[in-house]
């Protein structure tokens, strides 16, 4: 390990196509389950995935920029930009804290 950030980030680029491909599978499942625990869990297995490690009851998120910023990153992070509350699904839509620095949007 040499990246020393506190940040639990991950790059969705340097994932192989099939971890990518899960990955996109997973944060569909949680997007749209209705039930609190699996939705923990569901956010823990896309984690694993990316390669994070998050606490139980932890969330991740893809940064939904539209700049295409592959960052996954813990949207409870105090930087991190909210675009678009839920809006009946899970998920909303998030920027990263790098793009909420960067290039701000608003929905
Ligand atoms: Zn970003
Ligand atoms: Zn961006």
């Amino acid at each position: 390990m040499t990246h020393a950030s506190a940040r639990p980030e991950a790059d969705y680029n340097r994932l192989t196509p099939a971890a990518q491909e899960r990955f996109d599978q997973v944060m569909d499942l949680a997007d749209n389950t209705t039930d609190n625990g699996e939705y923990t869990a569901l956010m823990l297995a896309a984690a694993a995935l990316a390669g994070l490690h998050i606490p139980y009851g932890a969330e991740i998120r893809k940064c939904a920029c539209s700049c295409y910023c592959p960052a996954i990153f813990d949207p409870a992070d105090p930087d991190a930009h909210v675009i678009e509350e839920t809006g009946g699904y899970n998920l909303g839509r998030v920027q990263c804290p790098t793009c909420a620095d960067r290039h701000r949007e608003t929905a």
